[in-house]
């Protein structure tokens, strides 16, 4: 299976599918991201709170691909400095790089807007920098909300190529997503399993399943590539990492793409982002 690419706004082709690593531990994560890189993922999601940067580093450079045919994307911290300047998230992606053994990320996000803080903008005049320099291939944010990302374009000139959000069948986004559409901005989703949780369980999915002959894991997933969604599921376990990664085979129709719709509940797993510092 070849994974399709979708074209971020500079440009470079990112993978709609990637492979998601939060809350893996450090010393498992190699392991993961080593049975991920074997199923024929080629993007990678990690983020500097994670505290696993070096594991994922560890199994890109133990797996003989080609820098050029793997994908990585890191995030800065919210709080890794109280007050934003340049230099310290300068610092900050320079240690990202090292931990992960590379000179360049394709993906460089922040991982919050801290809204509260106010303080994205600073950053996001950095990350313009960095961007420059070569060192991330494309820059982009997390969690933003349309007001935020509006006002980060509206100080630098700077589109952000992707924004990384909660989104699942019970959180659709539908609002986000059509206000990153006016804009050319990639939606990634996080949680795209609905974190495993009561999603997977239910019975409208169960039953499209069963129609398909797949799992409910990879009909949410398909449902997502077909809606254009970036998707990074994350499981440890290498059956379910190859089962996430067997989502092109089939299509969901019409009457499939609705019955999913109907799922929307506006149920959030993660934080508000106009509150999360
Ligand atoms: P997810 O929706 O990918 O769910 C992962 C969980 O679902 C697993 O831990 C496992 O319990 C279950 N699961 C996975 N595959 C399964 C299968 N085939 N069958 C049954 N159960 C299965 O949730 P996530 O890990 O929170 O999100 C994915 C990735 O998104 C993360 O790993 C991370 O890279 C990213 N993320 C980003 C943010 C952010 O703020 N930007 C927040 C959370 C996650």
């Amino acid at each position: 299976t070849s994974i399709p690419n979708v074209p971020l706004n500079n440009g470079v082709a990112m993978p709609q599918l990637g492979f998601g690593v939060f809350q893996v531990p450090d010393d498992e994560t190699t392991a993961a991201v080593t049975s991920a890189l074997e199923a024929g993922y080629r993007s990678i999601d990690t983020a500097a709170v994670y505290g696993n940067e070096t594991g994922v580093g560890r199994a890109l450079a133990s797996s003989g691909i080609a820098r050029e045919d793997l994908f990585v994307t890191t995030k800065l911290w919210n709080s890794a400095s109280e007050t934003w300047t340049r230099d310290n998230v300068l610092r900050e992606f320079d240690a990202s790089l090292d931990k992960l053994g590379l000179d360049h990320v394709d993906l460089y996000l922040i991982h919050w807007p801290r809204a509260v803080r106010d303080d994205y903008l600073a950053i996001w005049k950095a990350f313009g920098e960095i961007n420059e320099s070569g060192r991330a291939k494309a820059i982009g944010v997390s969690n933003f909300q349309p007001e935020h990302v509006r006002r980060a374009i509206d100080a630098t000139g700077v589109v952000p190529a992707v924004n990384q959000i909660e989104l699942h069948p019970n959180f659709q986004q539908a609002e986000v997503r059509a206000f990153h559409a006016e804009h050319n901005i990639v939606t990634e989703a996080w949680a795209p399993l609905g974190q495993g949780k009561g999603l997977l369980g239910n019975a409208t999915i169960g039953k499209l399943a069963e129609k398909h002959g797949k799992t409910p894991a990879q009909v949410v997933l398909r449902w997502h590539l077909q809606l254009g969604n970036v998707v990074i599921p994350k499981s440890a376990t290498p059956s379910r990492i190859r089962e996430n990664f067997d989502v092109f085979g089939f299509e969901l129709d019409a009457d499939d793409m609705a019955a999913i719709a109907a799922l929307d509940n506006g149920t959030r797993l993660g934080p508000d982002p106009d509150t999360f510092d």
